[in-house]
């Protein structure tokens, strides 16, 4: 008989539809009568702060995390699922947690970028992806030529940012789009 608990990673660029495949693994186990535990971190600012939102339009309620080892102490006796959102925003310490859980027997699944506006790998998810049982690795439709995008298209006032700007930044000039490796610029 197969053990409970095991990492699943959830990666890809913006619009990939990570927070869309991670919210249809939620309903499902919440289905099959799991216990499932839903976090995000507290930099994610889209609309809707107290949930895990796709750009499709669906979303489901998740609890806001300064730091990984916050799920520790959030987890209920019969919790046999943790969902995490855009994991790419915790430090390493999330790789931890995720191993500690999937050893006492839970089921994790984590959704995160994996990499960043420059095409380099983002934060924890490239450890995560390396200690994971299972990887699903998405690809958004690149806004340029139609083709599969695995990268994100940084743009400041319509340019492409530039190599060396900060990898996170709050402000109205900022937009992300989808584009392929071919397509997708980076000027240093
Ligand atoms: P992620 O969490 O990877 O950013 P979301 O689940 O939030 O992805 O969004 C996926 C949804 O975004 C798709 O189902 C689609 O409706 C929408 N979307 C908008 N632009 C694109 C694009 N360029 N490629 C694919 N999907 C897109
Ligand atoms: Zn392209």
């Amino acid at each position: 008989m197969t053990k409970e608990g095991w990492i699943e990673v959830i990666c890809g660029g913006m619009f990939s539809g990570k927070s869309e495949e991670l919210i249809r693994r939620i309903r499902r186990a919440r289905i099959a009568k799991q216990n499932v535990a839903v976090f995000k971190p507290i930099v994610d600012n889209r609309y809707r702060p107290e949930a895990i939102t796709s750009h499709n339009g669906v979303y489901t309620d998740a609890i806001v995390i300064h730091e990984a080892k916050e799920i520790l102490e959030h987890l209920l006796q019969k919790t046999n699922v943790v969902a995490i959102d855009e994991i790419q925003f915790f430090d390493d310490s999330v790789v931890q947690v995720a191993q500690e859980l999937a050893d006492r027997g839970i089921r994790v699944i984590c959704a995160g970028l994996d990499q960043d506006f420059r095409g380099t790998p983002f934060g924890p998810t490239p450890k995560l992806m390396a200690v994971a049982e299972y990887i699903t690795k998405l690809q958004a439709i690149c806004v340029q030529c139609g083709g599969p995008a695995s990268r994100t298209q940084r743009l400041i006032d319509g340019k492409p940012a530039e190599t060396d700007g900060p990898v996170i930044q709050v402000g109205a000039s900022e937009q992300y789009e989808a584009r392929c490796r071919h397509c997708h610029k980076v000027p240093v």
